[in-house]
């Protein structure tokens, strides 16, 4: 028999908790026979200390464990996700999911809502007219049957958990643990029972991981712990140091993506795309089928019928108008020369204070906020010329979005600037 305060002890002083530890942990918090602020000092405790493979394992395990594990068997087609760590412009899943889906594998993507400066997929797809993103399980496997992918919120009942530990790790300074948003992650897409995952691990001035190394740590550690759950998982390292594309909201994503279905996306917004898709065909094994070519799909038209089909099975008109801004406002050149850089973080925190994001759980966001990029690094500009376009529902949102954009860009007279891969690299298993 153990209890709270010899966890948090042996934990403090840089022991390793056993299984039944941990199993214990999780059945009397699930009780409410650990007090939150037991959990916080433990939380605090693997913050410094860490966890090894085993415990992480273990831990893992006992977050799924607390609640259910979807049953995608009937689903009929391999089934596949992806995962990113969350960026500024990052619309990945509305294209990727029905470009994967159209090539013949499943994509339950179940995600969650975004928080601070990188948006939430949820968001930007609730800004079509009528879409909605709570669907019952039910209703889940109905879509992802039927169109081959869904796109909706992850229900209450997937790695409980997590919602209880994550709320305190926001109050308590221990988010940026490896360990901890490792099994964070990867207990809700294993809950989620996908039989493939690949990772979209972002690095950069606006990514969760700014280095190199932490990134690749946390690859690392996501990749093997869905292998031992049975998750075939692999990774990408991707950079995050500008906006992914050139639009940065809600609606202003959606119609990006909806661009890039139509075979006009920007070169680094498809790279990534592309490259995830292929990892994605690839662990559900059907990369070798001739209906399985990612480019071909887009050409076709298949991708954009699937999304179509997916956003009309969820409740979504999709020709139906985007919100627009009441408002805009250019963000112009500070010299003229090579743009070499464009601050992510910078950019996507301003387009949070324009509207498009929120800062606590409960806020709302605004559909129509967000900004585009009119030039990206690389890219010749002159003194005073638009790089950026603000767009906000209230006038008064632009001050505050316009110091966050201080220093953001970086001209240079000599150039241009050597262009590098959006992909830096891929993470498999040890
Ligand atoms: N996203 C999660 O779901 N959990 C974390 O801990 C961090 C990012």
């Amino acid at each position: 028999m153990t209890d709270a305060v010899s966890l948090i002890r042996a934990k403090r002083d840089g022991q390793r908790l056993a299984d039944e530890d941990i199993n214990w942990l999780f059945e009397a918090y699930a009780r409410h026979e650990v007090a939150d602020e037991q959990m916080s000092a433990l939380l605090m405790a693997i913050y410094f200390r860490g966890l090894d493979p085993a415990e992480l394992r273990t831990w893992t395990a006992a977050m799924i464990a607390s609640g259910d594990r979807l049953d995608l068997s009937s689903v009929g087609r391999p089934t596949v996700d992806k995962h990113s760590t969350g960026g500024v412009g990052d619309k990945v899943s509305l294209i990727l999911a029905p470009l994967v889906a159209a090539c013949g594998a499943a994509v339950p993507q179940l995600s969650g809502r975004g928080l601070g400066h990188t948006g939430g997929t949820l968001d930007k797809l609730e800004s079509i007219p009528g879409f909605r993103a709570g669907l019952t399980p039910d209703e889940t496997l109905a879509v992802l049957a039927s169109v081959g992918c869904v796109i909706c919120a992850a229900g209450s009942g997937l790695a409980p958990a997590d919602r209880r530990l994550y709320a305190l790790r926001d109050v308590t300074g221990t988010v940026e643990s490896i360990p901890l948003i490792a099994s964070s992650i990867m207990s809700k897409k294993i809950a989620e029972g996908t039989s493939a995952l690949v990772l979209d691990v972002k690095v950069g001035s606006g990514a969760f991981m700014t280095s190199y190394e932490r990134a690749r740590e946390l690859a690392e550690t996501m990749v093997a712990l869905g292998e031992e759950h049975g998750v075939r998982t692999r990774a990408l390292l991707t950079r995050m140091d500008v906006p992914l594309g050139r639009a940065v909201g809600n609606a202003v994503e959606v119609e990006e993506s909806v661009q890039a279905l139509q075979g006009h996306g920007p070169d680094d917004l498809m790279e990534v795309t592309l490259a995830l898709a292929r990892q994605m065909l690839a662990l559900a094994g059907i990369a070798g089928d001739a209906a399985a070519d990612p480019v071909a799909a887009i050409a076709d038209g298949r991708a954009l019928a699937a999304y179509r089909a997916m956003v009309r099975a969820q409740g979504g008109d999709p020709d139906a108008a985007l919100p627009q801004a009441a408002h805009t406002q250019v963000w112009p050149a500070p010299a003229s020369g090579w743009l070499t850089s464009l601050d992510a973080l910078a950019v996507g925190i301003a387009a949070w204070r324009l509207g498009a994001g929120r800062a606590r759980k409960e806020d709302d966001v605004s559909a129509s906020a967000g900004i585009i990029c009119l030039a990206k690094p690389g890219e010749a500009v002159q003194a005073g010329q638009p790089l950026l376009e603000l767009r906000a529902d209230e006038p008064e949102r632009f001050g505050p979005a316009l110091a966050a954009l201080e220093g953001a860009a970086a001209v240079s007279d000599h150039g241009p600037p050597p262009a590098l891969s959006p992909v830096i690299e891929e993470v498999g298993p040890a």
